[in-house]
């Protein structure tokens, strides 16, 4: 198990898979100056990049936050079985992300909070399972919560989506609307406080109702930015937004008021996607930031 420590809460790593992105490096990453990015390569070959493939390696995981009050997961990966054939690195999964869950201690029914940054599809897809030729919620006893915004961003019952982009109405279809047919769906309209530790925050840019969530346990900060970052290279380049980011320019400075909080807070940044070790500390670097990479408490 891979676990780090936030004051007492506890926050584990539950992999579904690590590797290279689909997409070339300058693709991901439009704005990817050659230069600036080699003279990175002592620290981001092979771990975070792969100059043969072009590939920038990304892990897809959730986090397992543990506070003395609440299990929770945060985003929820790509899922098993799923339809994805335009995301071949997600289409038809057959992965033991469940195993690894229980490896951990817990189980589905333990979960009392599920919470997805966005609805992308490699951030919902364990919302639920195939049971008998149905997907069905994976956490019974969790609430899972969404960013209204967000949520009415991607249902495809408003406008003509459905025949716009029947990809995204197939990940609504099969990953958010049985829980939200289920009754377990909490929508959740501009900050939350989940309680006096945990903030639900609207982050936009990468989509429109993406939010990150700010822990604080005993003065000790973490923060867990789903999509804000991708690649640990966005931490020396904050203006480098990726091809997926809806609004790249708003993206940007929501990426900069994560680092800037982690800096000022000195929190703990727990991305999505970066690969090993996955969670870094915050320096400021003149106008830019340096992570500073923070390995875990690992055990088997
Ligand atoms: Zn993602």
């Amino acid at each position: 198990m891979q676990t780090w420590t936030v004051g007492a809460t506890t926050v584990t790593r539950i992999e579904e898979q690590i590797g290279p992105n689909d997409s070339p490096a300058g693709s991901f990453l439009p704005q990817l100056d050659r230069t600036r990015f080699e003279a990175h390569y002592p620290w981001l070959v092979p771990t975070h990049y792969d100059p043969a493939s072009d590939k920038l390696i990304t892990s897809n995981h959730s986090w397992l936050i543990r506070t003395g009050r609440h299990t929770i997961l945060l985003d929820s990966c790509a899922g098993n079985h799923k339809e994805r054939p335009w995301l071949p690195r997600f289409h038809h999964l057959d992965v033991p992300f469940m195993s690894r869950l229980r490896a951990a201690g817990v189980t589905p029914e333990e979960i009392d909070i599920v919470l997805c940054t966005h609805l992308h599809a490699d951030h919902v897809g364990w919302n639920t399972q195939l049971v008998d030729g149905r997907w069905v919620p994976t956490f019974p006893n969790a609430r899972y919560l969404f960013s209204r915004t967000e949520h009415d961003h991607w249902n495809p019952e408003i406008g003509d989506r459905r025949q716009q982009n029947p990809g995204r109405a197939g990940v609504y279809d099969d990953s958010v609307l049985p829980v939200v047919q289920a009754g377990q769906v909490d929508l959740l309209d501009g900050a939350h406080a989940i309680d006096d530790q945990l903030l639900v925050e609207p982050a936009p840019g990468h989509t429109p109702g993406h939010v990150v969530l700010k822990l604080n346990d005993g003065g000790e900060h973490g923060l867990f930015c789903g999509d804000t970052l991708h690649h640990p290279i966005q931490v020396y380049q904050p203006d480098w937004s990726t091809r997926f980011c809806e609004d790249p320019v708003q993206a940007a400075v929501t990426r900069r008021a994560v680092l800037e909080h982690c800096v000022a807070h000195r929190a703990l940044l727990f991305p999505t996607h970066f690969a090993a070790p996955h969670v870094a500390a915050v320096e400021p670097d003149g106008d830019r930031f340096r992570p500073r990479f923070v390995g875990c408490r690992c055990s088997d």
